[in-house]
């Protein structure tokens, strides 16, 4: 379960403030983040995976707060935990498509690279019709060839969190529709939690929950609602 309580959050230049005042998500479900560019939905879903620290409130996920872990227990806590896809998708260049989605076994202190996990990498690419891609060099690809790259890569170690930033946004709606449903059936096999942001409205229907994002920013008046998603207590 992802539990968010009096969540708060300023970049260091002090000119972005988020506030969450109370959130929760329970296990295995699926949500959708919508919401304005510059709201802060990449924000939140940094601060989940412990890339960023809020400046006050608590942030559990699971049995961890997160906020009370130091950088380096937060780093081990995101390789053990979560599976994310950035925006921006951040492969590594000089890396091959199939060794960019072996990458997470390569850096996790404790997973090697087996047979069946080579096994997973080339059936993830094959799912998103990129199999006759392994070799090449991820330079030689186009953006949604890439954000589909940055897919596997997320999904390899069967993460118990998947954090999908925008993961659509370059695809054309066939694509975009695929990879939904790739993302959903995976995260349901494996019993994980999937937060997605879109700005793709049609995708909405297939998730559990909608997380309407503009309801968090500190001009709107509807901060102190309470959200509790997921159906459970909080
Ligand atoms: P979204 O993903 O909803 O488009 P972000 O979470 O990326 O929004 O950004 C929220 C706000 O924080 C924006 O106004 C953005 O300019 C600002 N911001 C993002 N990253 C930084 C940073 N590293 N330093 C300062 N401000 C930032
Ligand atoms: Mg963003």
């Amino acid at each position: 379960m992802i539990s968010i309580n009096q969540l708060t959050f300023t970049y260091g230049d002090g000119t972005f403030r988020l506030r969450i005042p109370q959130l929760t998500l329970e296990s295995g479900r699926s949500a959708v983040i919508v919401g304005p560019s510059g709201s802060g939905k990449t924000t939140l879903l940094n601060l989940i995976a412990g890339i960023l620290t809020g400046s006050g409130g608590e942030l559990r996920v699971g049995n961890t707060d997160v906020h009370r872990l130091n950088g380096n227990e937060r780093r081990l806590f995101r390789l053990r935990n979560v599976g994310m896809v950035f925006q921006d998708f951040q492969l590594i260049d000089y890396l091959s498509v199939f060794d960019n989605v072996l990458l997470p076994c390569r850096i996790h202190p404790s997973v090697s690279v087996t047979k069946e996990l080579r096994e997973r990498a080339s059936s993830l690419l094959d799912s998103v019709e990129l199999a006759s891609f392994e070799r090449r060099s991820v330079t030689q690809l186009s953006q949604g060839e890439r954000q589909r790259v940055a897919i596997c890569r997320a999904l390899l170690l069967s993460p118990r969190i998947v954090l999908a930033d925008e993961p659509t946004g370059n695809l054309d709606p066939v694509n975009a529709e695929r990879i939904v449903r790739l993302l959903l059936s995976e995260t349901a096999h494996s019993g994980a939690t999937l937060i997605m942001v879109t700005h793709d409205h049609s995708l909405v229907p297939h998730f559990d929950l909608v997380i309407p994002f503009d309801q968090f920013l500190e001009r709107t008046p509807g901060e102190q609602k309470h959200h509790n998603l997921g159906g459970g207590a909080t």
